[in-house]
């Protein structure tokens, strides 16, 4: 009853040129029937993507967005109401890289959740574990605590009208892809948590997983029954491949 989502997270990468490139290269791949496709562009080449992206199965997605939908004085933001004017779907929110580089923190990813809802965008509420806590045994807590903050406010039927990611930290950009079976666990943990809360909407939470997918390592994750797509960095900036880990879902 879930429908798979790839994604794709191109980051900091790109220019005209090349996004253009890949933009023709994504336009040539065959996408299968019944899953869902995105890829969220660094926000100066949204608007290229959106417009060349018409017609195609592919939606567009923000990276980030303010916290707030309302326009505002706040310098170098972009509201998830203008992503969407732009022709965006989605927004990514609470990506690690935005946790630990630009310091978000679980009240602030909540409210971006909020804002990217009430400006009629999916978001894509990313969680994860660092080594370190993995390490620790602490998977559960940290994973647990950061969806805990969407749930307070929203509850679970909220947090089904996005998409969870759980991206550990440690998978991602290192070629270190969690085993199929250490990413179902954690995907199992999270659902089994939503369903004491919620059964039925718990069932309907699309969850993805991240950190190092590719194509060859894709139908193995994609298989687990807990995992509902995938959110790719790295491979998303190659078409065909892109188009290979589609195919697996
Ligand atoms: P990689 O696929 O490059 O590991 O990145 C994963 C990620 O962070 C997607 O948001």
């Amino acid at each position: 009853m879930r429908r798979p989502l790839v994604a794709g997270n191109w980051k900091m990468h790109g220019s005209r040129q090349s996004v253009d490139a890949l933009l023709q290269g994504l336009a040539a791949q065959e996408w299968p029937e019944g899953v869902e496709l995105m890829i969220a562009p660094p926000a100066l080449y949204v608007d290229r993507c959106c417009e060349q992206l018409q017609g195609t199965p592919i939606q567009v997605g923000g990276q980030v967005c303010a916290a707030q939908a309302e326009p505002g004085a706040l310098t170098g933001e972009i509201s998830p109401a203008q992503l969407r004017d732009a022709g965006c779907a989605y927004v990514l929110v609470g990506h690690s890289e935005r946790r630990s580089l630009f310091g978000e923190t679980d009240e602030v990813v909540c409210r971006k959740f909020a804002a990217a809802l009430a400006s009629g965008l999916c978001p894509v509420l990313c969680v994860g574990e660092t080594q370190a806590e993995r390490d620790a045994g602490q998977t559960a807590e940290v994973v647990g605590r950061q969806l805990q903050a969407v749930l307070d406010v929203f509850g679970v039927g909220g947090l089904a009208e996005g998409v969870v990611a759980y991206e550990p930290v440690w998978a991602i950009g290192t070629g270190l892809t969690a085993t199929p079976e250490q990413a179902q666990d954690v995907h199992a943990m999270i659902r089994a948590r939503l369903a004491i809360l919620d059964d039925e909407q718990a069932r309907k939470v699309q969850i993805v997983y991240g950190g190092s997918v590719k194509g060859e390592n894709a139908e193995a994750l994609f298989a687990m029954p807990d995992i509902d797509g995938g959110l790719i960095g790295g491979a998303s900036l190659n078409a065909e491949e892109f188009g290979a880990i589609a195919r697996a879902a």
